[in-house]
């Protein structure tokens, strides 16, 4: 079969990694894993043996009926033969699960920000991603990484780097390093954060990042000139910040501000 690029398809031929992978995610038979684009069943195979209960979602159609004839049998396994951005996120994921992925990378991004809102149901996300990504998600206020998606997952998450991966690790090779990281839900997720409003405002003071706050802000729907001195007394934010500058924290006290005076 040849892989698509499409579906960016670049296999795992190291058994080594996978490994890895299952121990980061401590799979153990208690589990109950979700993984997102299984492919040619590399870490499929491993984790049919580790977890307690295995549910894949495939795109790919040849690949579906291949993984069908390999683990259509194992009554641990359960396969999804769809897209994971079209399926409904809330009937595949179960309370406790931990979600287990070499992910595609042109989709990485939108499959992690569409499992974010559900952190408080997953007990822990381990996926492989480009190297870049990876640096993105788990990067602090202030680092050069810092963006509107470290500010999104760790308004949720606890995001840490786990292990860096070479190309010659994978078939065919990608043009990039790939990472994998970890993502465990905070215990104080921040209030809003997993709402689809506070998304556009961190979006929103990130569109344009070398702008001030006071500038980019004016984006939002609803927000004026005349509204900004309310916004900075009530959220306590230097509206003469660049985005880069507020940590999680800061952004959640400012979309309770914005909230708070939109709703008046
Ligand atoms: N897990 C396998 C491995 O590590 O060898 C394959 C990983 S490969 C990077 C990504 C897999 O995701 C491919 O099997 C691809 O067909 C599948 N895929 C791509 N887009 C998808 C989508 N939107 N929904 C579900 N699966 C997808």
């Amino acid at each position: 079969m040849r892989p698509k690029p499409s579906l960016g398809q670049h296999f795992l031929k190291s058994q080594g990694v996978v490994d890895r992978i299952i121990a980061l995610a401590a799979v153990g038979k208690n589990d109950h894993v979700l993984e997102i684009g299984p492919g040619t069943g590399a870490l499929t195979r491993s984790l049919v043996r580790h977890a307690g209960r295995l549910v894949a979602v495939e795109k790919d159609d040849a690949l579906a009926r291949q993984l069908r004839e390999e683990f259509g049998n194992t009554p641990s396994f359960g396969l999804v033969h769809g897209d994971i951005l079209e399926c409904p996120m809330d009937g595949l994921v179960t309370p406790g699960m931990k979600v287990v992925a070499n992910l595609p990378y042109n989709v990485a991004t939108q499959i992690i920000l569409r499992l974010a809102p559900l952190s408080r149901l997953l007990a822990c996300i381990v996926v492989m991603v480009q190297k870049e990504v990876g640096s993105r998600i788990c990067a602090k206020a202030g680092d050069s990484d810092y963006a509107a998606l470290s500010v999104l997952l760790s308004s949720l998450f606890s995001c840490t780097p786990g292990f860096l991966v070479g190309p010659e690790n994978f078939y065919p090779e990608p043009k990039v390093d790939s990472q994998v990281i970890k993502l465990v839900p905070r215990e104080d997720p921040l209030p809003g954060a997993d709402r689809g409003d506070y998304r556009t405002l961190v979006f929103t003071a990130f569109g344009q990042r070398r702008k001030m706050l006071r500038n980019s802000l004016l984006g939002l729907p609803g927000m004026t000139k005349n509204l900004l001195p309310e916004l900075a007394r009530l959220s306590g934010a230097n509206l003469d910040a660049r985005p880069q500058e507020l940590a999680p924290e800061a952004f959640a006290k400012l979309f309770r501000a914005y909230r708070q005076i939109i709703d008046a």
